[in-house]
């Protein structure tokens, strides 16, 4: 087939804007929290059956039963059998928002969606990189675009730990050989490696006592967290890492402890993360932060000389990972992205993505972004001109044949 009668083809069986527009409007509206996808994966579902896609070609996997999380479905999977020669390829994003985005009433502003709910993010993460893979499903059905064999992945629980594509059931996906996934704001940045992270959590443990009475009885862990936050404050161990060359990050996040002012407060639970590239550098991080907790224990101690106690609990969120600029998924974004008139701009991000996981499980998995804008606060924005262009590229990845 010539390149021409291709990209004919394309345009003649573009799904229009505004119909695309509106899907996402529609999309946006839907709450849908992590775990709580059925709502939002039920109108997946419907527009693709409507469309004429055999219920056979859509299936659900169980990652929702493997996830610490619980939650109501799993990964929602569509597998389209090839019209034309070429490895495998699959599309990606995730259905779930960042709890804030409950209550989103998308509005149009200009060139941008917005949500009219002020106290609400809009859900354009990542409904806009769903509607992506949604209208590119069903511009190629419904105009009968001639296309390699196809997978699209909707993912859940991505916000909440990547957990919809860490329990991907693989063995569904049909073995692409060339992974996009849709997530991010300028649909030219191609994210093609992402940081690793690790979430901890921190249970200190006091003495009680009367805050009036016999305060020099107790021993306060809000006393002992507060000594160690700043300790790795002081120590540049807190926020931006940057040490003999590496660099990561570390948060302590979130903070609950005490009941009352009269009470020297025997618990306090902690949850902070650590992130880098670099692995080994990512475990120094951790290290830190438990010696900043083991000297804090130390330096609280009660009138007979008692200290209190910390536990510290952990575990890898996601694997940093780097794809070559040669890898075919990045070559063949590449490509797309010039195709439609804008320059890739690779990066490197410090966010978990699912293509971590989808990346660790052997589908080399690069980043493209759909057109939203400051996520997870109440100011997120859509795009449309990027989304657009997004829809674009996500259909010329997916119509393209057999390359060298
Ligand atoms: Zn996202």
């Amino acid at each position: 087939m010539s390149r021409l009668r291709n990209s004919k083809r394309k345009v003649v069986g573009h799904e229009s804007d505004a119909d695309a527009l509106r899907m996402v409007m529609e999309m946006m509206a839907i709450d849908g929290r992590s775990g709580e996808e059925a709502a939002i994966m039920d109108y997946v579902c419907g527009k693709l059956t409507e469309a004429g896609i055999p219920p056979k070609a859509i299936a659900l996997d169980d990652a929702h039963r493997r996830s610490p999380l619980g939650g109501q479905v799993g990964n929602l999977i569509l597998k389209l059998p090839g019209t034309i020669r070429g490895p495998r390829r699959m599309l990606a994003a995730h259905l779930d928002t960042v709890p804030m985005c409950v209550g989103s009433r998308p509005v149009r502003k200009r060139g941008r969606v917005v949500s009219a709910n002020k106290l609400t993010g809009l859900g354009a993460d990542d409904r806009s990189g769903a509607a992506v893979l949604l209208t590119t499903a069903l511009a190629i059905v419904r105009s009968r675009l001639p296309h390699p064999p196809l997978t699209l992945l909707w993912t859940v629980q991505e916000e909440a730990g990547l957990f919809g594509a860490r329990h991907v059931r693989i063995s569904k996906l049909g073995k692409p050989r060339l992974a996009f996934n849709f997530d991010g704001g300028s649909p030219a940045v191609l994210k093609i490696g992402a940081t690793g992270g690790y979430r901890m959590t921190i249970e200190i443990y006091g003495v009680a006592s009367h805050a009036g009475n016999r305060p020099e009885e107790g021993v306060s862990a809000i006393a002992i967290a507060s000594l160690a936050v700043v300790d790795l404050v002081k120590g540049g161990w807190h926020g931006l890492i940057i040490k003999d060359g590496h660099t990561g990050t570390s948060n302590v996040g979130v903070i609950h402890g005490g009941e009352a002012t009269n009470v020297v407060t025997d618990r306090v639970q902690i949850r902070a993360e650590a992130r880098s590239h670099n692995a080994k550098f990512r475990g120094r991080i951790v290290q830190e932060i438990h010696a900043a907790f083991d000297r804090a224990v130390a330096g609280v101690r009660n009138v007979a000389g008692k200290a209190g106690r910390v536990k510290f609990d952990g575990r890898l969120d996601y694997e940093s990972f780097r794809l070559a600029r040669d890898e075919p998924c990045v070559v063949a974004a590449t490509a797309a992205i010039a195709a439609e008139g804008l320059e890739a701009d690779l990066a490197v991000t410090n966010g978990g993505l699912d293509a971590n996981w989808l990346t660790a499980h052997g589908i080399p998995t690069v980043t493209l972004g759909c057109g939203q804008h400051n996520i997870h606060t109440a100011q997120e924005e859509l795009d449309i001109g990027e989304f657009h262009s997004a829809r674009r590229i996500a259909l010329r990845l997916s119509t393209a044949g057999e390359s060298k």
